[in-house]
């Protein structure tokens, strides 16, 4: 697509919209969204499953499954969130939107705010999900060598000479800053120490502590079709899967690591994007139609849902419930967004 395609009004058919989502809540969270928002969206609603179902596919709607395990893993939810990613660049879409079976997406409020922003800029936009950047171990590529080379000098890792191993950190924080210097460094500590050098350079060659804010995944989250572009090295293919292994978080941190580490992008904060990891009581009824996504859940053993007064009752419409009831269900979430409380 060449550059005329850009400079055109965004339009809503323009943006993918991925649903991710699971065998067993086809029937139940999935069915909620096509009779809603997704009836509005089909034909650029593209949903993510781990199991085929022929009434979906009847019903027309864009379906993709995947081969992907069919539980909670962090494996699983990386390798879904992969098939979005690749299923995105396949197409010809301008924009690639993540959201959660329980989500609700205001197609209006959508297209508003990506309208808003240069559309041939890198952007990445969604609602961070803890109060400061997380912070990640990143595995350092190379470490095969490293640790052969640490094998090779010391043998064991002996955890001791505490003193030895600080002052060596404020030696190499100081004149060794890449990774490549990582050899010299080691040898360089091996000439002096044997032992404490090993668990030394295991844990500071194998990993680094990399900080960076992330979209939490179940409120959603927006990618430019310029920024999902240069993401490619790092999210294309078997890529998207060995990166979250990198750094050993889930999906929604694997997008924040690579677009803000990988390729210094800074997420957009949008206070528009709402997962049933915050408190939705406090969404005021006016605003809601200002929204682009909403949720409903448990949270902290309780239903967390926008009240909605309509003709709806609580078994056609369980995402919107009483926020009065209290039914222990679910233990408690570990998604890393729950460390802000
Ligand atoms: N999900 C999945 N496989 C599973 C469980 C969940 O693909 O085995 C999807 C689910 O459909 C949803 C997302 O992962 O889109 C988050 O799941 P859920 O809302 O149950 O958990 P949360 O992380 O919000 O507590
Ligand atoms: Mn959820």
């Amino acid at each position: 697509e060449g550059a005329h395609v850009t400079s055109q009004a965004l339009k809503l058919e323009d943006i993918f919209i991925a649903v991710k989502t699971t065998g067993r809540f086809h029937g139940t969270r999935l069915a909620l969204l096509l009779e809603t928002w997704i009836s509005r969206t089909r034909a650029h609603t593209y949903i993510f499953t781990d199991m085929e179902d022929e009434d979906l596919r009847s019903e027309g709607h864009n379906m993709v499954v995947t081969s992907c395990q069919s539980d909670h893993s962090q494996q699983a939810l990386s390798c879904k969130m992969s098939a979005e990613y690749d299923g995105f660049m396949a197409s010809d879409k301008r924009w690639f939107c993540h959201v959660d079976d329980d989500n609700y997406v205001n197609p209006e409020a959508l297209l508003s705010l990506l309208s808003a922003f240069p559309q041939d800029g890198d952007i990445y936009v969604g609602k961070p999900s803890l109060d400061k950047p997380i912070t990640a171990h990143e595995l350092l590529e190379n470490n095969a060598t490293y640790l052969s080379i640490c094998l090779r000098n010391g043998g064991e890792f002996a955890d001791k000479d505490e003193q030895f191993i600080a002052g060596c950190l404020e030696k190499i924080n100081n004149h060794y800053e890449s990774d490549d210097d990582g050899e010299r460094c080691c040898s360089l500590l091996f000439r002096v120490t044997e032992k404490s050098a090993v668990s030394f350079c295991i844990s500071y060659l194998l990993q680094r502590e990399v900080r960076f804010w992330f979209a939490t995944g179940g409120a959603g989250f927006c990618l430019s079709r310029r920024l999902a572009e240069k993401m490619a090295p790092w999210a294309s293919g078997s890529r998207f899967e060995q990166t979250s292994a990198t750094i050993r978080l889930p999906d929604d941190c694997t997008v924040g690591f690579i677009v803000e580490k990988r390729l210094g992008v800074s997420m957009v904060h949008c206070p528009l994007f709402h997962s049933h990891l915050e408190n939705l009581l406090l969404i005021r009824h006016r605003s809601i139609p200002h929204q682009v996504t909403l949720s409903y859940g448990m949270f902290e053993n309780k239903m967390n849902s926008i009240e909605v007064k309509g003709s709806f009752s609580k078994e056609d419409d369980p995402s919107s419930v009483p926020s009065a009831a209290t039914k222990r269900q679910q233990p408690a979430n570990k998604h890393p967004a729950n460390e802000w409380k």
